[in-house]
């Protein structure tokens, strides 16, 4: 390994020094990335699993065209995706452009006006906030439409207040709204396990409420999904862990599925909803070949997650999750501290990326967003954050949040063009 990386060095110019810290990374962190294997393994099966009791054949994986009528590729792909993330039903659809919009399908679809939207876990992820309306000024928010949201904040250490969250749901609760990875923000990521609790105390407070889940960077990281420990409704995209890296565009909904329906109807129209829906060109494979390649990306990303967490520890940042900590999401935050390391950080990055390794991020007001954001993102799927990407936030306290990689030596390789971009331009603390 030290001769390969190495040579790498020589022609990258990465510093010898900085390779001596990767390596030792690497060789502090071989159990904790070894212990990941076996949730890769049951998940593959779990997967392989679903492939088999629904039979798919070559002719479930072409395209379909028009109004997709009996689709019979489309109903097996979303029973599969129901099957592995224990639902009764799924609608995944090409049509579902972003992780944002599948949710904005569950709760434009389920809230009606006067109906109250309790949010377990704090301040909800940046894109949500117009959506819903709390930022104000968004045309169309949830709050425009008599939707009244609530917010509980988690607790200083970051997991959910049980008690807060029951005295916030009333009768008039109609969704309860949980997101399991941290997002844009220093706090823990949420374990399948600690989705059952929230979920069991709103059921005791209101039976009726229907929690829904942001599922977003959480699926086949643990061996159980929220759907199997209660949650009603689940959602995320496509160009994120389910998608494995091939699914090109998409997003998917999961669970009850009287609520899978009405959502449904949202996507496309009340009494037409998941009847019809095309996949064009190789979108149909894509997803099935996806899903089916979903764990072992999921176990690329968590491994190069935790490598990250301990050589960039080792340069002096504070990292979280530490390496052995379990993981239950594919982000790992490093606290910068600082606006130019973080555009350093981020332009070196983006030079380790298979696609657009030559282009320099700056930062820039995404849509959706409060501040501007960097991203480096040099992968086959623009945005795609199942692939590696690292973005932040340009506010204090300056994280890089790193996520994805499709393969471990990609992402330490970037990393380390990381380090040397900060190195360069003298921005690495002292060691
Ligand atoms: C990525 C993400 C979303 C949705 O983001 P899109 O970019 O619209 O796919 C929502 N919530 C969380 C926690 C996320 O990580």
């Amino acid at each position: 390994m030290r001769e390969i990386w190495q040579s790498w060095g020589r022609w990258t110019g990465v510093e010898p020094w900085l390779i001596e810290v990767a390596l030792a990374a690497l060789g502090r962190t071989a159990r904790p990335r070894e212990a990941l294997a076996g949730r890769v393994t049951y998940n593959q099966l779990k997967v392989l699993e679903a492939f088999r009791a629904h039979q798919v054949d070559e002719g479930d994986l072409a395209p379909s065209s028009g109004y997709a009528y009996n689709d019979r590729g489309r109903q097996k792909l979303e029973s599969l995706y129901a099957q592995v993330f224990g639902a009764e039903a799924a609608l995944v659809r090409p049509q579902i452009v972003s992780g944002t919009h599948a949710l904005a399908i569950a709760l434009f679809g389920i809230l009606r006006p006067g109906d109250e939207l309790v949010l377990a876990t704090g301040t909800p992820y940046d894109t949500l906030l117009g959506m819903i309306g709390l930022r104000p000024g968004e045309p169309g928010a949830l709050t425009e439409l008599g939707v009244k949201p609530a917010v509980v904040p988690l607790l200083p250490g970051g997991s959910p207040d049980l008690e807060a969250l029951v005295g916030a749901i009333t009768p008039r609760t109609r969704m309860v709204f949980i997101q399991r990875s941290r997002g844009y923000a220093l706090r823990p990521s949420i374990p399948v396990d600690g989705i059952a609790e929230i979920v069991a105390a709103v059921k005791r407070a209101n039976p009726e409420a229907v929690c829904l889940v942001d599922n977003c960077y959480g699926e086949l990281v643990e061996e159980r999904e929220p759907a199997q420990v209660g949650a009603d409704l689940i959602a995320g995209s496509l160009i994120k862990n389910p998608g494995g890296g091939l699914a090109s565009t998409g997003g998917y909904l999961a669970g009850r599925a009287e609520l899978v329906n009405v959502a449904s109807g949202r996507l496309t129209a009340p009494g037409i909803g998941g009847e019809v829906g095309p996949f064009p060109g190789s979108t149909k494979r894509e997803f099935f070949q996806g899903l089916y390649q979903a764990p072992q990306a999921v176990g690329q990303a968590l491994e190069g997650a935790v490598f990250a967490s301990d050589f960039f520890g080792l340069l002096g940042f504070e990292t979280d999750p530490q390496p052995p900590e379990p993981r239950t999401d594919l982000i790992q935050s490093v606290v910068l501290g600082s606006r130019e390391r973080l555009i350093a950080f981020c332009q070196g990055l983006q030079s380790g990326s298979p696609v657009d390794s030559h282009v320099r991020p700056v930062p820039w007001p995404m849509p959706g967003y409060d501040h501007d954001v960097i991203m480096a993102a040099g992968a086959f799927t623009q945005g795609s954050s199942i692939e590696l990407s690292s973005d932040g936030p340009l506010r204090e306290p300056y994280v890089a949040y790193l996520q994805g990689g499709l393969n471990r030596d990609q992402v330490v390789a970037a990393c380390l063009l990381a380090a040397q971009a900060m190195d360069r331009a003298g921005l690495l603390p002292e060691m």
